[in-house]
């Protein structure tokens, strides 16, 4: 069990009891603590499922699982809660949500359907969208949400006239939201913290299933999760987080450093433990990391030393348009591969923004090298995903307005749009949902009868398909449900031709796949835990690191999904100026920037053997052509950001060659 510890970790693995603080630099084990921790517990007679562990990503929490197996041998059912904040949370809603009105099986909305609610709310109280277009609203409902600001509290802090106008959407918005039995991303924590603080009971009795609790990147924690975290622990206050303040990187969206450096302070008597050797990275590597961090002020002050001496210096590499950055990395890569030096699923290319990956993904393609984009939302995003997906959604919760009002007539069975509009706009009236206006027979009587007919056909499908989904869902069901539904004479429809139809009902049979392999893991697979289980990962796919070790696949990520990993090769690319740092920190004060560098120091630091740095010297937009400047992280992690000026002007020259 010791194995593989050094001293520091050691102590934090032994000591089981009372709050505990691990602050430490990036790849100094870490995670690794936490892991043998549970390990340990166990091993003590802590009941595993006394145990819950919580972490950001799905991806993690699939990791920490896997890493715990290894250690100590447990039954499947009998393993230590490990999961993300946000599925925490779900569970603890469809035991406890109906005490906030919501029913057990809401639906989790992903960001298109709060798009389009969005879109519906500002139309219902006539504001056009040159006073407020709905992506801002979204906006900044989820800005409010993530700091703690209820829909009658966002009134008081708005400013200006857009935000006061979005105080009233926000309001509107969340009455359509339970209005149709559904959730956003942001509300699971949200309504979780509403619960605990109006019903001190249930606060204790979700606080009591446990008796130890960790968090992983715990610097990433905002007011909420802060705030849950606190009531799950204040009575057992064996609680252990652990993170590193160089990595917070979620700031924008509400998260604050301060929480993990307050942890001694919140937490008498706590247990603090540094780690400082860095057993990931080739010294080469860590030295660049150290140098560039070192540029943000007001950091907490830690040493981070090479456990790995040596090692190949890292590359920086310029290249005259993003076509050619693209070809010559995809190159490099190709080369190793074909040399056998590494295998793809050794290899990372890392992004800052979402419209980076597209070049690569063209030049991967051309050459034959298997990739997978992780982290990315592209498979939901795709219609007839989106299509299956809700109309499952239907028969779970058939007041799901988004997905009622994308199905209603889809594939065409005469519901016209003057119909669906009629009862959108008794349903607004009432305030009730379409689903329940067309309970009405008094509405229906004032339909056309082709009308009438039709919504009758459609009801009587959803409360079939509810029969037969009432007490689980396997790959035959939903292919039956595909079948009653005609959706394959809709995609032959949709389509312009053979190869088109086959590309989009090979999505449809994604979904299929995908439910066959969440029944495989299941013992008892109800159709509500699927639609969960997709919602949560929709914004990190679940599978994506099995699937990438599983096809030996390079990997395609943002920095941000790149938390927490590593990789023995990484290329970061486009380091320049408005991309990384990224444009939107630019016009706004210095802690912006920081977060940036803070995000390229991550970045850095997932590459254990090899790092290469590269930027395009021009960059074509809205096609027009535009010089890039090198980034200001290139010049500081190579101790050549003295003058601050010098990246303002076209210094490419200076940022060739080996750092
Ligand atoms: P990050 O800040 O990026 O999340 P971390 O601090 O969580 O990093 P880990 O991922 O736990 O770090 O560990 C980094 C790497 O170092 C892993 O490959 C891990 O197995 C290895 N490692 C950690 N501690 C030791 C040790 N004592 N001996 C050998 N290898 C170690
Ligand atoms: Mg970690």
């Amino acid at each position: 069990m010791d194995a593989g510890l050094n001293d520091a970790q050691r102590k934090a693995v032994n000591t089981l009891t009372g709050p505990m603080l691990v602050l430490a630099g990036a790849g100094s084990g870490k995670t690794r603590v936490v892991t043998f921790r549970i390990a340990n517990l166990i091993k003590h007679g802590i009941r595993a499922s006394r145990i819950l562990a919580v972490t950001f990503t799905n991806k993690a929490a699939m990791e920490m699982k896997h890493r715990v197996g290894e250690l100590i041998s447990l039954a499947p059912d009998e393993g230590p809660e490990i999961s993300t904040f946000h599925s925490l949370c779900v569970r603890i809603l469809r035991r406890q949500g109906h005490h906030l009105g919501y029913p057990p099986k809401f639906t989790i909305m992903d960001a298109s359907d709060q798009a389009s609610t969005c879109r519906k709310v500002l139309r219902e109280i006539r504001v056009s969208d040159s006073t407020l277009r709905p992506r801002d609203l979204q906006y900044l409902i989820s800005h409010w949400k993530n700091r703690g600001i209820r829909p009658n509290e966002a009134g008081a802090v708005a400013i200006s006239d857009k935000e006061h106008i979005a105080a009233v959407g926000y309001r509107r918005y969340q009455d359509e939201l339970q209005r149709c039995g559904s959730v956003d991303f942001d509300d699971l924590l949200l309504l979780v913290d509403d619960l605990f603080r109006l019903y001190p009971v249930i606060r204790e009795q979700e606080a009591a299933r446990f008796d130890h609790l960790l968090v992983d990147e715990y610097q990433d924690t905002n007011a909420i999760q802060y705030n849950i975290v606190k009531s799950l622990a204040d009575q057992h206050r064996n609680i252990c987080v652990v993170g590193d303040d160089d990595q917070s990187i979620y700031g924008f969206r509400g998260s604050e450093v301060q929480h993990i450096l307050n942890f001694p302070k919140d937490w008498r008597g706590a247990t603090e433990i540094r780690l400082e050797a860095n057993y990931r990275s080739v010294a080469s590597i860590l030295e660049l990391a150290n140098t560039l961090i070192a540029y943000n002020t007001n950091r907490y002050d830690k040493v981070l030393r090479p456990a790995r001496p040596g090692g190949k210096r890292p590359r920086i590499e310029q290249f005259k348009d993003e076509d050619v950055e693209a070809e010559e990395v995809v190159k490099s890569i190709a080369i190793q591969i074909a040399r056998g030096i590494r295998n793809p699923r050794e290899i990372a290319i890392l992004f800052r923004t979402n419209e980076q990956p597209r070049v690569f993904e063209q030049e991967l393609r051309k050459q034959d090298i298997p990739y997978v984009i992780l982290g990315s939302k592209s498979f939901f995003d795709r219609k007839e995903v989106k299509d299956v997906v809700s109309y499952l959604r239907i028969v779970s919760n058939p007041n799901d307005e988004p997905s009622m009002r994308r199905i209603i007539n889809s594939p065409p069975r005469g519901i016209s749009n003057a119909t669906t509009k009629k009862l959108v706009d008794v349903a607004t009236y009432r305030g009730v949902s379409l689903w329940q206006v067309m309970q009405d027979e008094e509405v229906l009587k004032g339909l056309p009868v082709p009308a009438r007919d039709a919504i009758r056909n459609f009801k009587e499908l959803v409360v079939e398909s509810q029969q037969l989904f009432v007490d689980s869902i396997d790959e035959h069901k939903v292919q039956t449900y595909l079948g009653k539904i005609r959706y394959e004479k809709e995609v032959e429809r949709n389509s312009k031709d053979e190869q088109e139809r086959d590309m989009r009902w090979a999505s449809v049979e994604e979904v299929v796949n995908a439910v066959g392999s969440f029944t495989a893991k299941q013992k008892t697979p109800s159709l509500e835990k699927f639609l969960e289980e997709i919602a949560l990962a929709a914004s990190d796919l679940e599978e994506d690191k099995d699937k990438q070790l599983e096809k030996d696949a390079v990997a395609l990520l943002t920095l941000h999904a790149s938390k927490g990993l590593e990789y023995p090769v990484v290329y970061m690319v486009g380091l320049e100026e408005g991309i990384l740092p990224h444009k939107r920190s630019l016009s706004e004060e210095g802690e912006a920037v920081n977060e940036e560098r803070r995000l390229a120091y991550v970045g850095v630091t997932r590459a254990q053997d090899e790092l290469t740095l590269s930027m395009s010297q021009t960059r074509r937009k809205w096609g027009r052509l535009y010089e890039q400047i090198p980034s200001r992280f290139l010049f500081e992690m190579i101790g050549q950001a003295d003058n601050p000026n010098t990246y303002k002007r076209n210094k490419a020259g200076k940022a060739k060659g080996r750092a």
